[in-house]
């Protein structure tokens, strides 16, 4: 009494992958099932993205009103309420699931909570405490996402922190140390720094968040300093002890044995793909490489022609942003379009103080393509509305083809670098030149003027820098 059910499409897991591909599919006429083992919305809207932000938002009006008097106002009595605090972002994070659902079912798109199994290549089992239907489909897309990556001597709990648990502490601890200085590490311990919270970093490497260039993670550095941050290079973290109330790590730096203890220890060293466990990717299987990434084509097929992979289950940035777009792409190819990936023009963007925001090139990536590129860099201390936005440490380079004037890449550091960045990456989408955006006029006084003088300053003649 187990027959199957039939759909056209199944997506697993309602992540910024998922959701959007189920509602690409079903605009484009799938009948489709989407399945989410946890919450709708996925990583990044309940413990990732959007609860990071707010929360980072919170601390960031915290520190201005420390620092009202640079305003000419005066705040008393300042304080944190952090439980309110968590209210804040959990209504914020309502508001965002809630909202993927509604879109889900406006689009007829079929939901089910619950998690998925394959039973063969074209069948699998969708199951939680009610029920386990299973359903036969014609397509899939697997988009089961990443969790946080566990090292054997700092296994979580209790004490010790992934970055879910550190989206969700009652209280502002008065220390923690973290290990690993991503941007995830940084994201999370900037924002626990200006509530109060004494942090440690610990980061293998010379410098922190590695995939930016060196000057825009200096001007963090900077700033982290000035959040009374101590940012420990090259340590070598070995162990942890935890006791009820605190956790001492020991650490090794320069060939000597350290320890520090903290309230909390966070450890935020990468992400995992959610490839192994039940979903029985072996069973059909499915291609993946030794990292547990699945291996697709342009159109993100995987190596069984009608099931796909998006986001950041295969290989590339783990953003939301990467992921919707795959899912876009496979949706549309499983509808007979031609679409497929172009990574090419992926911003990335880490939230700390300030923002860094990079698409396409930067320079050396330039001249190691072998490209004849120069690369502008225009200071916001240039700029008005930088200047009334206390954000005059920052930069924006533009990196452009020296004979054609390409915009090929741009690497922004500071306030609203991550909305500036959309207009860098449309430039780039668009073939423009460094002509076409000094000759777009930008309103004054904006942020967005700081690309068009970074454009005049490529072409030779800045009006406002010297
Ligand atoms: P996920 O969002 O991980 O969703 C996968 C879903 O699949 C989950 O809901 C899971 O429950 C479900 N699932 C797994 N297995 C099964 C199964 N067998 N059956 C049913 N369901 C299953 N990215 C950005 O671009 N910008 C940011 O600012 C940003 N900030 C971040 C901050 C933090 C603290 C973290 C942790 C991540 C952040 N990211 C950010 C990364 C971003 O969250 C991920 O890249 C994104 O969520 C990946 O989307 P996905 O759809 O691939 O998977």
């Amino acid at each position: 009494g187990d027959a199957s059910l039939d759909i056209d499409t199944l997506v697993i897991g309602a992540g910024p992958g998922g959701y959007v591909a189920a509602i690409r599919a079903a605009q484009l006429g799938q009948k489709v099932i989407i399945a989410d083992k946890g919450k709708f919305g996925g990583v990044c809207l309940n413990v990732g993205c959007i609860p990071s932000k707010a929360l980072i938002n919170s601390a960031h009006h915290y520190e201005s009103m420390l620092h009202a008097e640079d305003y000419g106002l005066s705040a008393e009595n300042v304080k944190v309420d952090f439980g309110k605090v968590q209210g804040y972002k959990d209504s914020v994070v309502n508001k965002m699931t809630s909202g993927v659902e509604m879109l889900l079912k406006a689009n007829k798109v079929q939901m089910f909570q619950g998690e998925v199994m394959f039973i063969n290549e074209n069948e699998a089992r969708l199951f939680n405490d009610q029920e386990a239907p299973r359903y036969r489909f014609k397509n899939c897309i697997i988009a089961t996402g990443s969790r946080p990556i566990e090292l054997k001597p700092f296994p979580f709990g209790g004490r010790i922190l992934s970055s879910t648990e550190a989206l969700s502490l009652p209280e502002v601890p008065k220390s923690m140390v973290i290990i690993g200085g991503g941007y995830i590490g940084i994201e999370l311990g900037q924002m626990y720094a200006k509530f109060g919270t004494e942090i440690t970093i610990l980061e293998g490497a010379d410098t922190i968040m590695p995939g930016f260039d060196k000057d825009m993670s200096n001007l963090v550095v900077k700033k982290l300093k000035k959040n009374k941050v101590d940012i420990v290079n090259g340590a070598l973290a070995k162990g942890a002890e935890q006791t009820d109330k605190d956790v001492t790590v020991t650490y090794e730096v320069g060939g000597e044995q350290k320890t520090v203890t903290a309230d909390y220890l966070l450890v935020t060293v990468g992400r995992r793909p959610n490839t192994d466990g039940e979903l029985g990717l072996d069973l059909i299987g499915i291609k993946t490489t030794d990292r547990g990434l699945i291996e697709v084509d342009d159109q993100c097929r995987t190596n069984i022609k009608h099931i796909f992979a998006i986001g950041d289950i295969v290989p590339g940035a783990a953003l939301a942003h990467k992921a919707s777009y795959e899912a876009k792409v496979a949706a549309e190819a499983i509808a007979g379009l031609p679409s497929k990936v172009d990574y090419k023009c992926i911003p990335a963007v880490a939230f700390s103080d300030p923002e860094c925001a990079s698409v396409g090139y930067t320079e050396k990536e330039a001249k190691d393509k072998g490209l004849n590129v120069k690369s502008s860099k225009f200071p916001f201390g240039g700029n008005g509305r930088a200047v009334t936005l206390n954000g005059a440490d920052g930069f924006l380079k533009l990196i452009s083809e020296v004979d054609s004037g390409l915009v090929v890449g741009a690497q922004i550091a500071g306030v609203e670098a991550s909305n500036m960045i959309a207009e860098l990456g449309l430039a780039i989408e668009m073939g423009a030149t460094i002509e076409d955006i000094a000759l777009t006029i930008h309103a004054h006084p904006t942020l967005g003027e700081i690309t068009m003088d970074a454009a005049e300053l490529a072409m030779g003649h800045p009006i406002h820098t010297i």
